[in-house]
């Protein structure tokens, strides 16, 4: 083995107890949780170090990185999660490797996922990202549609060809009523991942915890945790 994929295995390890403990501590099954390891910033070469290592998901923020990483790990048992803010120029692009777009937050990315998703004759997995700091959206900080617009664009997902209405997704808000109060914040996202589930029982993926907050996130009933950091690494400081 390299070095680098020694280092990898390493921090998977140790992400798997903290998972597992999180999970006892919770009293859910680990089967509950899905890994997302969340390879942004870093190489293809890494991605399949982790697929030998059996990551079976994977996410990206930017098209631009990730439509060349993922067309270097084709035929990778990978699925491919897309995580960051979607303008609709990029659309095409990213339902070309996507499995799963988790940035879903408003109508127009909704009609242009489904029109591309159809030319494509692909079946794209939406969650909605739902913004917990309302201000912090309304100034166009973050993306993610407010708790009040999450029925409208669910119905408007499930009624789309070529989607998949799969959950709802969540980032931790940095400001704000839940600013520090992870766990809150994300038993809120599971409020109303329950009322979304009643009129569209499919839907009951949680995406919602990082490297620093996953055990709130496994506590609060999430179904999948998006890991970058404590897998691969502190990012370097882009831009
Ligand atoms: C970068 C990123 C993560 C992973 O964050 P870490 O703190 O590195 O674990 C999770 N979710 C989203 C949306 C991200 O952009």
């Amino acid at each position: 083995m390299t070095d680098r994929k020694h280092e990898l295995a390493a921090n998977l390890a140790k992400v798997e107890d903290r998972i597992a403990a999180a999970c006892t501590a919770a009293g859910r099954a680990r089967e509950e949780v899905t890994l997302i390891v969340v390879t942004k910033t870093y190489p293809a070469s890494d991605v399949r170090l982790l697929s030998e290592l059996g990551v079976r998901h994977v996410a990206e923020n930017k098209d631009q990185d990730a439509a060349p990483k993922a067309a270097e790990c084709a035929g990778l048992p990978l699925r491919w999660h897309f995580v960051g803010q979607l303008q609709t120029n990029k659309v095409r692009s990213v339902v070309g490797y996507a499995d799963v777009v988790q940035s879903v937050d408003r109508a127009r990315l909704v009609t242009a996922l489904s029109k591309e998703a159809v030319r494509a004759g692909r079946e794209v997995g939406c969650l909605l990202q739902v913004a917990l700091d309302a201000g912090a959206s309304e100034r166009g900080e973050r993306g993610g549609v407010a708790p009040g617009g999450v029925e409208e664009l669910a119905a408007l997902v499930a009624g789309s060809p070529g989607l998949r209405l799969d959950g709802l997704m969540t980032v931790a808000p940095l400001t704000g009523e839940y600013a520090g109060r992870q766990r809150e914040a994300f038993g809120r996202l599971m409020d109303l991942s329950t009322d979304l589930r009643r009129a569209h029982p499919a839907a009951n993926m949680v995406s919602a915890g990082m490297s620093a907050d996953l055990e709130d996130a496994v506590a609060a009933g999430a179904t999948h945790v998006r890991v970058g950091t404590a897998v691969l690494g502190v990012r370097p400081r882009l831009g």
